[in-house]
């Protein structure tokens, strides 16, 4: 039995004793062809006893399809290839033991990497840097709200005013994301000029412990029962239609990276901010981005999004937060795809106009100019570093950011506490 190499070269799945876990399992070994499979099992209300109990269950029903199948029933604290991630469970589980299974499947001959296969199926697109993006060859900035509701759903406003208010507003794009329900977009009157992008806000069982998965799905243009759908036949279901996943408000959804996100893949990025969670005190989720950016070794772009469920006479979640894209045309295919690779931003209210970073060697020094601006915060995956001018308002700040970092991203914060977040930047190219 070798040892593991890292957590990304296996598929880790977080597992309790139901059936969902089972009949999630049996779609994961439909994918595997000749693989090792390592499962681990968190939990403080499940003693060895149980724990063994599920493993010769899950012996018994993988038995028909792998062959050289070993498990071993191990203390989570003594694994070295879960120590990284036991770290950030320490303090909220008592104990935590490990099932470590290693099966060999029999499908195929030919040996496949579960790394390429599985968690990394979706290898990362590399990030466009959308100040790089000039004028001058015909590109400009576009705002959009990509999630809100309508009566379609729980929202208060019909589709169509929905639209029109957004239009009214000065928005460049919108997406009618009414929950488990697709707005046709030739159901509306859309604008000249406007983009409006069909899709749906999709709710997945979470089959990982934490509550129901809130995805914000961008062009899609078929309804789907997601409802008893893993979440990850969810999101392949989405990419196969060509659209995007992006997990939506992780703050409000109490989600836990770990847990609830890490299993899955084939996600475009994440809401990092949510004008309608705010009022829950829950709207920004930019520890679950850092978190997710940090375990998966790699970076996602951002939105930032109304969840528009009231009207804007109620005051509340309308035109309070919007994504700024980066495009040349004003097409849903440009919008999609600027989203998708970073050309973008998210804001509460100041504009990012340039972000240069120089590097030499180890070190790197960012110029930043945005709109009046009262503090920087660069946010590193190690530590970070501030630039302010004891308090005064400023719209160009050139500072160093610290040393040996993989990536960096930026939130500047304007003179009424609002906020902008950059894209981050890989570091390591
Ligand atoms: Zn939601
Ligand atoms: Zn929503």
């Amino acid at each position: 039995m070798s040892e593991p190499s890292g957590l990304l070269d296996e598929c880790l799945v977080p597992l309790t004793s139901n059936d969902d876990d089972l009949s999630l399992l049996l779609e994961l070994t439909a994918l595997l062809h000749d693989a090792q499979l390592y499962l681990f099992h968190l939990g403080q209300s499940h003693g060895p006893q149980k724990l063994h109990l599920l493993g010769e269950e899950l012996t018994h029903t993988l038995g028909h399809v792998a062959q050289n199948l070993t498990l071993q029933l191990l203390d989570g604290w003594g694994t070295g290839f879960l120590s990284p991630i036991i770290g950030g469970w320490r303090s909220s589980f008592g104990f935590f033991y490990s099932i470590q299974l290693h099966a060999r499947f029999c499908r195929s001959s030919t040996p496949r990497n579960l790394t390429q296969e599985f968690m990394m199926a979706d290898a990362p697109r590399p990030l466009v840097d959308p100040y790089a993006l000039s004028d001058s060859d015909g590109y400009f900035w576009v705002k959009g709200n990509l999630h809100c509701h309508t009566t379609n759903s729980d929202g208060r406003v019909p589709p169509q005013q929905r639209l029109d208010q957004y239009v009214e507003q000065g928005y460049d794009f919108l997406c009618l994301s009414d929950h488990r329900k697709i707005t046709p977009v030739d159901s509306v009157d859309v604008p000249k000029d406007f983009v409006l992008i069909e899709g749906a806000e999709l709710h997945p069982a979470n089959p990982f412990g934490g509550q129901v998965h809130h995805f914000v799905c961008l062009n899609i243009h078929q309804d789907m029962e997601c409802g008893k759908m893993p979440p990850q036949h969810v999101i392949d279901n989405v990419n196969e239609q060509g659209g995007q996943v992006w997990l939506a408000h992780p703050h409000w959804s109490s989600i836990n990276i770990i847990r609830d996100t890490l299993p899955l893949t084939g996600f475009s990025g994440i809401e990092v901010f949510n004008s309608t969670c705010r009022f829950m005190g829950r709207g920004e989720g930019s520890v679950h981005w850092d978190d997710w950016m940090s375990l998966e070794g790699r970076v996602y772009p951002c939105l930032a999004n109304d969840d528009t469920h009231g009207a804007p006479e109620d005051n509340r979640d309308t035109y309070e937060s919007w994504t700024m894209a980066r495009v040349k045309e004003r097409t849903t295919e440009a919008v999609l795809e600027a989203l998708a690779t970073g050309a973008s931003y998210g804001s509460t209210g100041p504009e990012i106009h340039s972000i240069e970073i120089t590097r030499e060697g180890n070190t790197a020094e960012v110029t930043v100019k945005c709109s009046e601006a009262r503090r920087i915060h660069a946010i590193q995956d190690v530590y970070g570093t501030e630039y302010r001018e004891g308090g005064e308002l400023f719209t160009e700040a050139t500072f160093s950011l610290r040393n040996n970092a993989k990536w960096v991203r930026f939130e500047i914060i304007g003179a009424q506490g609002d906020k902008a977040w950059s894209n981050p930047v890989d570091l390591r190219d």
